[in-house]
């Protein structure tokens, strides 16, 4: 089967160079043309399958699982695939561009589904593009405005009632003063109540976070899914005032020759967060979809070694930012969430550098991909369609 696979990747791969197909196409758009070069309906509906890949690498079609052959498209969507190397894919992260194809008749009927499209969350930092970076954030951001949970507002509002802003402390031979920093974010002297609040208000889901606050405070049961939250915040609360006396003390960020106190290896995801929202200048969170695009990036992975993914993730934005001039400012200015909620007050310092660098692998629905996974049947097509 592969030989004959190979011819009939060929056929796409002209079907894109005469652009009688738009870069991402479906199953409808080659079908009649490939059924002309005698390739049967059983070809058409499964070779795009078997020898796809989701942009992330993480669903991999049958052949390619295999190992019986390469993968020579990403699948995007349901049913909507492009070719590996398209050099068209560059669309993908250039809007205006897209929005031009969809006025050209010719593409009409397979416009690229932007709600279906993902930019590539692959790669270390440094190896992409600031404007990739830019695009992959946005999208991040776009998804959770439109998510139930709407984690970027929770981000925003935490922002301006948690944190102040503090003019850089640092000496001039500190990379950030060296790169135009103006300051940093520091948690201000709230209590442990109030952190609690902010705490569920941004990393628990609305039903779960009443649930998740008498836990923390009266010990009640609970055993949901947020339970591994419930023992670190314990002991952060038992532990309040000398926590919260080292934390305002640092006063870094991610950028700075520096590491923070404190913080060892974290037990789970929930305590990343804790302490990610403690140093919310210095620290990046993660979660279940995301540690897998940090680890496949490779990155050490933060359940293992929290601080060395930290460290490593921060040294490359200091190479992009040094690849791109865009210095401390410019790297707080790759997310900005407000233009999604212009009623907003846009923070004074720009964004907080964990949630910049948390962005470009957190992307809210892409966790269905995971959840939903459904074990393949020898044979089948893998990717449901
Ligand atoms: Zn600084
Ligand atoms: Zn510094």
């Amino acid at each position: 089967m592969p030989g004959k696979d190979e011819t009939f990747w060929k056929a796409i791969e002209r079907l894109r160079a005469n652009r009688i197909i738009a870069f991402q196409w479906r199953r409808a758009d080659i079908r009649l043309h490939l059924e002309k070069l005698g390739f049967s309906p059983n070809s058409i509906n499964t070779i795009p399958s078997n020898q796809s890949v989701t942009l992330d690498g993480v669903e991999q079609g049958n052949y390619v699982k295999a190992g019986v052959a390469k993968p020579r498209a990403y699948r995007v969507g349901r049913g909507l695939f492009q070719l590996i190397g398209d050099s068209d894919s560059l669309l993908a992260i250039a809007p205006p561009l897209i929005a031009e194809r969809r006025s050209s008749p010719l593409l009409a009927n397979a416009e690229p589904d932007r709600k279906r499209t993902r930019p590539l969350r692959t790669g270390r930092i440094h190896s992409r593009s600031a404007d990739e970076i830019r695009q992959v954030i946005r999208d991040s951001n776009e998804r959770s405005a439109q998510g139930r949970q709407k984690y970027v507002e929770s981000e925003i509002l935490a922002l301006h009632s948690d944190y102040e802003f503090i003019t850089c402390p640092c000496r001039d031979d500190c990379w950030c003063k060296r790169n135009a920093c103006a300051g940093h974010y520091r948690l201000k002297d709230v209590t442990f109540d109030e952190f609690l609040k902010t705490y569920v208000n941004l990393w628990i889901p609305p039903r779960a976070r009443e649930n998740v606050k008498r836990a923390v405070l009266g010990g009640n049961p609970f055993n949901g899914r947020q339970r591994n939250a419930i023992k670190p915040l314990q002991r952060l609360r038992e532990n309040w005032s000398s926590i919260l006396d080292k934390v305002r003390g640092y006063d870094k960020c991610g950028l700075c020759d520096s590491t923070v106190p404190l913080v060892a290896n974290v037990s789970n995801l929930y305590e990343g967060k804790m302490w990610s929202q403690l140093f919310y200048d210095s620290l990046v969170p993660f979660d279940t979809a995301s540690r897998i695009l940090i680890k496949r990036a490779g990155y050490p992975d933060p359940k293992r070694n929290f601080l060395a993914m930290n460290g490593q993730l921060f040294s490359d934005i200091r190479r992009l930012s040094e690849a791109y001039g865009l210095e401390v400012p410019g790297v707080r200015q790759l997310d900005s969430p407000y233009r999604l909620f212009p009623t907003l007050r846009v923070p004074a310092g720009g964004q907080p550098l964990s949630r910049v660098v948390d962005k470009i692998f957190y992307s809210p629905g892409e966790r269905k991909v995971y959840r939903h996974r459904a074990a393949p049947s020898p044979g089948a097509i893998s990717l449901s369609r």
